[in-house]
């Protein structure tokens, strides 16, 4: 029997791609012209497509794939995803959560530790044999203050364990309170206002494009620190900049950015930036799960059984 054919805009990680292969004919397409001689040059009809969290499906890709029943996501956003223009056509959407809450969380943890400690302006000050001139100037203890977390889901949640356990006191708002022992700020601004830092782990989108923008970077302050473990569209990166530049924050944490992989030079040469390209699942163990349980949803859909994990 023929194999199914998969739209690949994104390879899944390196353990799982061949097992890929060996059930789909595979058409690869990881640039926009590939894309294009993909679409053009397939005899067969492709029933799915393979992609990651920041991988773009807007209805006009969808107007050219008659054929399709299937989008799985390495990821757990899947903000790219016109929702529903997929409904409309009865698409199917899985995603990864859950497999790679703790890695993501870890990096938001690493984050507030390199921002608030300086260890990455530490490293530098050795690497520049700087020590002999003197003592590395102090930086600030984590202990009483206060993570203001925006969205308190799953990566929110682990997070708050982590912080919780470095002696910090957590805050969270989201678009309902939930039944947890942390305090719930009635606005955003509100717990800006209340955070020493301010971390972001709500999903990208429309429905939270800039949410994080001039008038919350005033509220969070001078000596307020924004972690960014979310997506790069939450924050209003030129306010971000400014922010920085004319002291309105203390400094950031960021592992995504408005236009990835592309970062404007003046937060890549700011001394109170510290950046890191994405990496929030970035491991191996967590990669290969998530690969195989994009590959255990496709396995589920073709021989007709329940997603293992559906979002549409
Ligand atoms: P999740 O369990 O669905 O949690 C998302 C949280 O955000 C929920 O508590 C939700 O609460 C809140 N939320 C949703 N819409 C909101 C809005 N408009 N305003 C305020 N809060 C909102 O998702 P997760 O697994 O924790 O993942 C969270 C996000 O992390 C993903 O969507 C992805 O963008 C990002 N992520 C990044 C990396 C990385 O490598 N950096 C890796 C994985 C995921 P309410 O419904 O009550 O609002």
């Amino acid at each position: 029997m023929a194999l199914p054919t998969a739209l690949v805009l994104a390879p899944l990680p390196p353990a799982i791609q061949p097992l890929l292969e060996q059930r789909f004919h595979c058409l690869h397409a990881p640039s926009p012209a590939a894309l294009e001689t993909a679409l053009t040059a397939s005899p067969y009809p492709i029933r799915a497509l393979v992609g990651h969290g920041s991988t773009q499906v807007p209805a006009s890709l969808l107007d050219q794939l008659p054929h399709l029943e299937i989008i799985t996501l390495c990821g757990v956003g899947y903000d790219g995803v016109d929702l529903p223009a997929c409904r409309a056509r009865g698409i199917r959407l899985t995603n990864t959560p859950d497999v790679l809450t703790d890695d993501v969380a870890d990096i938001a943890t690493a984050l507030v530790l390199l921002t608030s400690r300086r260890l990455i302006e530490a490293n530098r000050f050795l690497h520049q044999n700087a020590w002999p001139q003197g003592p590395f100037p102090l930086a600030s203890a984590l202990r009483g203050k206060t993570a203001g977390i925006l969205g308190l889901g799953r990566i929110g949640k682990a997070i708050a364990t982590r912080l919780t356990a470095l002696g910090m006191t957590i805050a969270y708002h989201s678009r309902h309170p939930q039944p947890v022992p942390h305090t719930y700020p009635p606005s955003l601004i509100d717990l800006a206002t209340a955070s020493d830092f301010l971390i972001l782990a709500c999903p990208g989108g429309p429905a939270t494009h800039h949410l994080v923008d001039a008038t919350i970077l005033s509220a969070l302050g001078p000596t307020g620190t924004l972690i960014n473990i979310a997506r790069g569209s939450v924050v209003d990166e030129a306010a971000l900049i400014h922010a920085l530049e004319s002291n309105l924050i203390h400094n950031v944490g960021l592992d995504v950015f408005e236009h990835e992989p592309h970062l404007p030079p003046a937060l890549i040469n700011h001394p109170r930036a510290v950046l890191l390209p994405h990496v929030g699942s970035a491991t191996t163990e967590t990669r290969t799960a998530m690969g195989q349980l994009c590959l255990d949803n496709l396995d589920a859909h073709f021989a007709q059984k329940p997603l293992l994990t559906p979002v549409i």
